[in-house]
C-alpha cells in the first residue's frame, strides 16, 4: 500500500526486524524501492530473503511514474546495481510490474533491460500485474484482466520472451507455474492467503485480515496497539472461507481448483458479505493465455 519499508529512518525497526526473524529462522520478503537496501545487505545475507523491486517500464517511464529528483537514467540505474548486488551475495529478487494503459507497451523494453539477470537462473523473476481499479493515483489508465491479456498476448507476437515470464491472470498461474516454471502444482483451496492465516498490521493500530481491507471494519482481526489482541473467532471465521465451504456455492464450477472461489474483498465490495463470490471471466483469460502460449 505504499512506503518504502528500508528508509534510514526506520534502521532500529528493521534491525530489531532481521533478529526476531533469526530467532525464528523464518523466511523474510521485502518490497523495496532498492534505493537503500545495501546498507543491510550483509544483514540480509544470510536470511533467506526474497526482494520484491517494483518497476514500471525503461528508465523514462519508470521515473515519470515514480518521480524523483535525481535523473530518470541514474535512478533506474542504480536500481538494477542494487539488483546486481543482491542476486550476487545469494538473494532471490523478483521484479514486479504494475501495469495500465499508460506503460504497457513499454513492457518489453524492460524486460529487454532486465534479461541481463537471466544468468541469475531460479533466483531472478519478473511478474506482471495489472492495477486494481481505484487503487492508485494511475487509475485513469486502469487496464481490465482481459484488456490486459489481449495486449499481452498481441506484445509478445514480436517479443515472445514476455510468455517467458508469469502474467499473472486470475486462474493462469498454475498454468504458468507447471508449463513455464516447472513445479507441481495443486488445487486451490482459496483464492489468497486472506483466508491462510494472514496477519496485516496496518497504521492504525489493527490487525487486517486483507490488504485491501486495512480501514474496513469486516475485516480486522484483531488490535496490536495500545494491546494486542487478536480474535481467534474471526480468525477461524476467515480461515473457514475457501471453496469447500458451501456458503460460497461452487461446488458445480469446473474452475474451482484453480480460482480459489474469486477474491474476497471484491466480492466483499460487491455483495457487502465475505463469504459472497464475484467470479472472474476465467474461461475467457485462460483461451486468450493458452493461446498466446500454444502459438
Ligand atoms: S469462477 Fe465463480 S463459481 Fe467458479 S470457483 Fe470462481 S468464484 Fe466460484
Amino acid at each position: 500500500m505504499g512506503g518504502e519499508p528500508l528508509l534510514p529512518i526506520h534502521d532500529k525497526v528493521v534491525l530489531h526486524f532481521i533478529d526476531v526473524v533469526k530467532a525464528y529462522n523464518g523466511k523474510l520478503q521485502i518490497i523495496t524501492n532498492g534505493t537503500f537496501f545495501n546498507d543491510y545487505s550483509e544483514k540480509f545475507k544470510d536470511l533467506n530473503t526474497v526482494i520484491q523491486i517494483k518497476l514500471d517500464g525503461p528508465p523514462e517511464i519508470n521515473t515519470f511514474r515514480r518521480p524523483n529528483k535525481k535523473s530518470s537514467n541514474y535512478m533506474f540505474n542504480n536500481i538494477l546495481l542494487s539488483i546486481e548486488n543482491y542476486l550476487k551475495i545469494g538473494l532471490s529478487v523478483c521484479v514486479r510490474v504494475n501495469v495500465d494503459w499508460h506503460n504497457i507497451n513499454f513492457i518489453p523494453g524492460l524486460v529487454e533491460i532486465l534479461s541481463k539477470f537471466e544468468k541469475y537462473n531460479g533466483k531472478f523473476e519478473i511478474y506482471f500485474y495489472p492495477v486494481s481499479e481505484g487503487t492508485s493515483s494511475w487509475s485513469k489508465y486502469f487496464i481490465t484482466e482481459i484488456e490486459y491479456a489481449t495486449e499481452m498476448s498481441k506484445l509478445s507476437m514480436d517479443f515472445p520472451k514476455l510468455l517467458e515470464y508469469n502474467w499473472s491472470l486470475h486462474g493462469c498461474n498454475q498454468i504458468y507455474a507447471h508449463f513455464l516454471d516447472k513445479q507441481s502444482v495443486g488445487p486451490s483451496f482459496s483464492f489468497c492467503s486472506a483466508s491462510g492465516n494472514q496477519f496485516v498490521f496496518a497504521p492504525d493500530g489493527k490487525v487486517y485480515s486483507c490488504w485491501w481491507g486495512i480501514g474496513k471494519k469486516d475485516f480486522q482481526i484483531g488490535l496490536y496497539f495500545p494491546t494486542t489482541r487478536i480474535n481467534d473467532t474471526l480468525v477461524k471465521k476467515w480461515g473457514s472461507r475457501t471453496i469447500i465451504n458451501k456458503q460460497l456455492r461452487c461446488y458445480s464450477c469446473r474452475f474451482v481448483f484453480i480460482c480459489g472461489g474469486s477474491c474476497i474483498y471484491k466480492a466483499w465490495e460487491a455483495f457487502g458479505d465475505i463469504f459472497a463470490t464475484k467470479c472472474p471471466l476465467i474461461e475467457d483469460l485462460i483461451n486468450i493465455y493458452v493461446k498466446a502460449l500454444y502459438r
